[in-house]
């Protein structure tokens, strides 16, 4: 079986983590995106930097539709996704490394789904929204450069672009919320519809308001202090291209065919091959 090249969504790529770097523009039916083709651990690898070169476009005005189909245009079928976050639950500390199993979202006003401005429609199943395979390779690789890799989480997806107000976070702890971030849906929902496998390798950087003095950017004990002194940036950098080897190109699981039994109306131009062409 030939190896369809792995995908990256992150905010900055380092030289350590992609080799041989190249830029691409990849028209798309929503515009063109941008992604960086190269070598993640030997093996082929497109990341898209959601907040563009220069971290320029804030979470809410991310293209979102264009980034995950130019990610299947360049043949990715695995797809995984780097998102610095902040804890919700008091037992998840700075420091950890979460991979969430689930997610709540709280964002407001982005696009929807892929199919938004067509004469069809979708309802993927979100039963298991991350992909198993390779959240357990996350897991199992992550673990090997740190104690603190939390295996299950429900990830909350707020709006942005500020952070949570105190009764926002304890109202997301009720409702069952373990860490917050401001990108990732629609990714993950966008990924089901373009059939890619998605998964997510959260560092924590910070508590939520209230569950600290305040979230600060930089000195000590900041996000900045946690990520990049403390070390855990390399450790993620590390798990993800150990992840990247350590994927089987060989997809057990069923996000491949997230169209199936979901699909209603006219199918896209732009959509051709996919799982509603594979006899029942
Ligand atoms: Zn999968």
């Amino acid at each position: 079986m030939s190896e369809a090249p792995v995908g990256l969504l992150t905010s900055a790529a380092s030289e350590k983590l992609l080799a041989d770097r190249r830029v691409q523009n990849v028209p798309t039916p929503w515009g063109d995106a941008q992604a960086l083709t190269g070598r993640i651990g030997g093996r082929e690898a497109a990341v898209v930097l959601r907040y563009g070169e220069g971290l320029t476009i804030p979470s809410h005005r991310i293209n979102y539709r264009a980034n995950i189909w130019a990610l299947r245009e360049l043949g990715v079928r695995q797809v995984i996704s780097q998102n610095a976050i902040g804890s919700v639950n008091p037992s998840i500390r700075p420091g950890d490394i979460v991979i969430s199993h689930d997610f709540l979202d709280r964002t407001k006003s982005r696009t929807l789904s892929l199919f938004e401005d067509e004469d069809c429609w979708v309802r993927v199943d979100m039963t298991e929204p991350f992909c198993p395979q390779m959240r357990a390779t996350l897991i199992a690789e992550a673990s090997k450069h740190s104690e603190r890799v939390i295996g299950r989480g429900v990830f909350v997806c707020t709006e942005g672009p500020r952070f949570e107000t105190p009764a926002e976070i304890r109202a997301l702890q009720l409702e069952g919320g373990d860490i917050v971030g401001t990108p990732l849906v629609p990714e993950v929902v966008m990924a089901r519809e373009a059939e890619l496998c998605f998964a997510s390798i959260a560092p924590v950087i910070n508590y939520g308001a209230g569950m600290a003095p305040a979230v600060v950017h930089f000195g000590p004990g900041s996000m900045n202090d946690v990520y990049y002194t403390g070390g855990l940036h390399d450790l993620v950098e590390k798990s993800i291209i150990d992840s990247v080897q350590a994927l089987s190109a060989e997809r057990t699981c069923h996000c491949g065919h997230g169209l199936k039994g979901g699909f209603h109306g006219k199918r896209p131009e732009w959509l051709r091959r996919c799982s509603l062409d594979e006899p029942e």
